[in-house]
């Protein structure tokens, strides 16, 4: 591909083909693509999933060319590594003023790969900057060598704690956010001196080449930021480059398969995995403000959102309440591909059959579709649905749907409803919405989550000093914020001897009477 290919979106004559004609290609691309990485197809086409069109061709990388850019990030990481703190953060900050000035022809490559309304791909990637600029401006504060107390019986040691980069951090992206995710880890990655390749996701390969490419404009001979396109065999490959750290977002079912590669060279890895967000609405929830929240979070975005909501419990004091509020807002949202449209296609056409599946099942087990149902699900718009009364075995409750679904449910009281949203094997994201600041409080502290939210959904997602990550199958491990910045560095302490201590114990030679003022010190200190 040339320069001037890489810089904007791959432009193609739109084709007037149909979902099952991209299917066909796909398909047949498919079966071009022989098992393992040593023999694949080199190309790698990405499409509209609006319309099908196809955007632009990318290189189905293989083991070589993924050990090939291993080798030139390793080396580039030195000089990364060298410039220190204050010297990477002024080319972070350059970089995401080159990423900024130009952000209107990103959205416009994110818009085409996902489908996704312009607003929606606006905000991602304001998001995503306002991450680099964290990162960017707090990894000195936060990694930094700085002093820490030695206490009172090493009293004669200068102690220090500092972190130091890893080396290349391979970062393995999705698609439904295919900025805002993957920026997560590699705006902190780099932040901390590490070189970043990233793998993105098949269906978004163009988002990902426009992210390097701006990058290679700024610094052509420092390959810090580099892209690896390709599909699952690519990522495995990533997986087996010997990189110093993987760092995964996507489906806790892919996650397995890149934590077993891992293990065979004790590659560490942070694990982003899917979530089965809950929402909980107290009795004394300002309705509106909840119900807009569920739908938002529940919609937005066609439902393709790891942290959105998916199931909602309601205190049955106020549920046919919240329920009413909920139909009369989701059934004004139209998903479409034109600007006004709600929300956009199913990006990923597999996952149609999957939203089917748990709708059929919740259906199936006794809820009830109070805003759509099966029918509403087409290729590739799903209108919105809403299902009540779902029993809490369903796939519906327990299973990520990622798709328009919410399923609204009636509990006792606020410990019901905690004890339901903690019953899933995910637990990524929460919110709680009650009046009573207290309660909030309460409750948030005893969900099962990453990242809980308090009258909003979503809230915290442009708070950069908040980690993010989850437990179970969503994962381990914390992206953003400083413990975002610690995940991609090594710790090491130092402890320097300023004189002798007036107790010397550390030798062969101890007094004992040094030993018996130690024991008195000892007692004295810790059986009061
Ligand atoms: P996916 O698991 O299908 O793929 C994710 C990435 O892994 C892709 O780049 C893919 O090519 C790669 N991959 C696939 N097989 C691989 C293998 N064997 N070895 C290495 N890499 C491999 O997920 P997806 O469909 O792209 O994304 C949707 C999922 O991501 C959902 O479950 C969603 O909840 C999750 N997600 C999580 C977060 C988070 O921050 N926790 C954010 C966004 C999305």
């Amino acid at each position: 591909m040339t320069d001037s290919a890489q810089n904007s979106p791959p432009q193609t004559a739109p084709t007037a083909t149909s979902l099952t004609e991209t299917e066909r290609k796909r398909t047949e691309q498919k079966k071009a693509v022989p098992n393992g990485v040593e023999h694949r197809s080199s190309v790698l086409t990405s499409y509209d999933p609006r319309t099908s069109e196809l955007l632009g061709d990318y290189a189905m990388m293989g083991a070589d060319e993924v050990t090939r850019t291993i080798r030139e990030a390793k080396s580039a990481q030195k000089w990364w590594a060298g410039l220190g703190s204050s010297g990477r953060k002024r080319w972070l900050l350059d970089w995401k003023k080159a990423i900024a000035k130009r952000a209107a022809d990103l959205v416009e490559v994110v818009v085409q790969e996902t489908g996704k309304p312009h607003d929606d791909a606006w905000l991602e990637v304001m998001l995503a900057v306002e991450h680099l600029d964290w990162a960017a401006k707090n990894a000195g504060k936060v990694l930094d060598r700085h002093k820490v107390r030695s206490g009172l019986v090493a009293m004669n040691q200068a102690s220090s704690v500092g972190y130091e980069p890893l080396g290349v951090v391979g970062v393995i992206g999705p698609w439904n956010y295919p900025v805002y995710t993957p920026m997560g880890s590699i705006a902190y990655a780099l932040a901390a001196g590490n070189a970043v390749v990233f793998k993105p996701s098949e269906l978004t390969p163009g988002t990902g080449t426009w992210l390097a490419e701006t990058w290679r404009t700024l610094a052509p001979n420092q390959p810090v930021f580099q892209v690896v396109t390709g599909d699952a065999d690519t990522g495995a490959a990533l997986c087996r480059s010997r990189v110093d750290k993987v760092s995964f977002t996507g489906s806790a079912a892919t996650a397995r398969k890149v934590l077993a590669i891992c293990a065979e060279s004790l590659t560490p890895a942070v694990i982003e995995g899917g979530g089965k967000d809950a929402m909980i609405v107290g009795g004394d929830a300002k309705l509106d403000a909840a119900a807009e929240a569920a739908v938002f979070g529940g919609m937005g975005n066609a439902g393709q959102t790891c942290v959105g909501v998916e199931r909602v419990y309601v205190v049955e004091t106020v549920f046919d309440d919240f329920v009413a509020l909920v139909e009369t807002k989701a059934r004004k949202l139209k998903p479409g591909a034109d600007r006004g449209a709600a929300y956009g296609p199913m990006t990923r056409e597999a996952q149609v059959e999957v939203v089917r599946d748990h709708v059929r099942d919740a259906l199936d087990k006794g809820g009830t579709a109070v805003v759509g149902g099966l029918d509403s699900i087409r290729e590739p718009y799903i209108q919105p649905i809403v299902l009540v009364d779902v029993p809490e075995d369903s796939i519906a409750v327990t299973e990520e749907t990622f798709g328009p679904v919410l399923v609204i449910n009636r509990v006792r009281d606020l410990s019901e409803a905690i004890a339901r949203a903690n019953a899933t094997s995910f637990a990524l994201g929460a919110s709680v919405f009650t009046q009573d600041t207290r309660t909030g409080q309460w409750v948030a502290e005893r969900l099962r989550a990453g990242v809980v939210t308090i009258n909003s959904v979503l809230g915290f997602a442009g708070v950069a000093a908040l980690p993010f990550g989850g437990v179970g199958d969503s994962g381990f491990g914390r992206i953003h914020g400083a413990d975002g910045l610690r995940e991609f560095s090594r710790v090491k302490s130092i402890a320097r001897q300023k004189r002798r201590a007036p107790l010397h114990l550390l030798t062969m030679d101890r007094k004992a009477r040094h030993l018996r003022v130690s024991k008195w010190v000892f007692k004295t200190r810790h059986t009061r």
